[in-house]
């Protein structure tokens, strides 16, 4: 494999660190504060900062067993060292790739799109590239389909999208909150995440404003609740396209309160209702083919976008690809106006029963899944089990899931 020799800041190779800096459950000190309430404490006031916040009334979602739906099981492609955003020559194709985005493919998409199709292009072989050039996007999962859309907008006319699967994807499963978390970023790639992180912001505000044409919907602005500023990784866009967090108490009306911080202008992306925005926009536009490949070898065409997620681990021969596992509940008969924020905590590291390291935390956000009645809104999780497969489900996480969602609310 020989890459060509390009200024290319976001090599991640290049600029990996020693210093790994965990972007997902930085929050030592959160879980510290986590652990008080999973301990048992089932009444928190909050500390003297909280004092003069503004108390929210929340009512807790329906927990028991009838309103919970579907459980999920969704693997996270994480690239250690960051996503791989970078543009190559690989057996004389050119190949630009864009994958490795572990738990915030959503968050990065539309930005992540538009900075690696703007590398290709900009590249040595890229800047002979007419607009009828052909060209094939690998992956028909996030990523895939908005750096398809990302050719479309520069012009180019003859795209084609080659997947393994167009259905039941992690980017059709995942929870929809926009926030940089979840990543195993080297520091040195940080200021280029929060770029990208910030243009996909600016994306999905327009869509959540009505002012996109091409998405009318499938995004919204909704508060979204951490412990701690820290935890939400979008501090970099505060100032710029977000408004300051807010100290906030939570009140779920059983005697439970809970001090956190409200981003109001969050962004909640509904996954599998954009999974088909996307693809309902894309089919009359560019070719679809479903065909797993081995190599590039098998493409016909010269230029190549690697959107391949986990796949990439082959394709790329990529070792920092790591398929980290995550378990989620759907919820049904919700109300769903008792629904309208995002809220992620985080909480205790632990074994799984397989024996794998796993961090727990937990989150609830307003996902609705196609085809589905309104009220089957909502969806509870996650875990972060790193290098765990179908082979190890960790089933037992469901039920440790369920328990902790619970001691949230003050629920049990
Ligand atoms: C539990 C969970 C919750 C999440 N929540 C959020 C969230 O709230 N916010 C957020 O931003 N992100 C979230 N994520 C992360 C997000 O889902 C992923 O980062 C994103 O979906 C990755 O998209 P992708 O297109 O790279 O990969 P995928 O959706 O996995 O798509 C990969 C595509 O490549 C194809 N492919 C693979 N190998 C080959 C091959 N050899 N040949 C042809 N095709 C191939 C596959 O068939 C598929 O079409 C979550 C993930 C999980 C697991």
């Amino acid at each position: 494999m020989q890459k060509e020799q390009q200024d290319n800041a976001a090599n991640a190779d290049q600029l990996r660190t020693a210093d790994l800096r965990r972007r997902d459950f930085i929050a030592t000190v959160s879980a510290s504060a986590s652990m008080l309430w999973l301990s048992g404490c089932s009444k928190w006031f909050g500390s003297s900062s909280n004092a003069t916040a503004e108390v929210r009334s929340i009512t807790p979602p329906r927990l028991d067993s009838a309103y919970l739906g579907e459980r999920i099981f969704c693997y996270r492609p994480m690239r250690r060292g960051a996503p791989n955003l970078s543009v190559g020559e690989v057996d004389g194709k050119l190949v630009a790739c864009n994958y490795g985005h572990g738990g915030s493919g959503w968050t990065l998409g539309p930005g992540s799109a538009s900075y690696v199709v703007g590398l290709l292009v900009a590249s040595r072989k890229g800047s002979t590239m007419q607009t009828s050039t052909p060209i094939t996007v690998v992956g028909g999962g996030c990523l895939g389909l908005f750096s398809a859309y990302e050719l479309l907008q520069r012009g180019y006319t003859n795209v084609t999208i080659v997947a393994a699967s167009f259905e039941r994807l992690t980017s059709h499963n995942a929870g929809g909150l926009l926030a940089p978390v979840s990543m195993d970023n080297a520091s040195g790639m940080q200021a280029l995440i929060n770029q990208i992180g910030i243009d996909a912001y600016r994306f999905f505000a327009s869509v959540a404003k009505g002012k996109n044409k091409d998405f009318p919907a499938g995004a919204s602005i909704l508060p979204a609740y951490f412990e701690r500023r820290e935890d939400s990784g979008l501090e970099p866009y505060v100032g710029v396209v977000m408004q300051p967090a807010k100290d906030v108490v939570l009140d779920f009306g059983n005697g439970t309160k809970r001090p956190m911080v409200s981003y109001d202008d969050g962004i909640f992306i509904d996954t599998a209702v954009f999974m088909q925005s996307l693809t309902d926009y894309l089919r009359p536009r560019v070719t679809f083919v479903e065909k797993k490949i081995t190599s590039y070898a098998e493409l016909e065409t010269d230029v190549i976008v690697d959107c391949s997620g986990l796949g990439a681990a082959k394709l790329q021969n990529d070792a920092e690809m790591v398929p980290v596992q995550g378990h989620l509940i759907m919820l049904r008969d919700q109300v769903p106006a008792n629904l309208q924020h995002m809220i992620l905590v985080y909480f205790d590291k632990g074994k799984t029963q397989s024996n794998q390291d796993v961090k727990r935390s937990f989150y609830i956000f307003p996902k609705h899944l196609l085809n589905t009645p309104k009220n089957d809104v909502g969806v509870i999780g996650g875990t972060f089990v790193e290098s765990a497969t179908p082979d190890t489900p960790n089933e037992k996480e469901f039920q440790i899931l369920i328990d902790n969602a619970k001691k949230f609310y003050g629920l049990s």
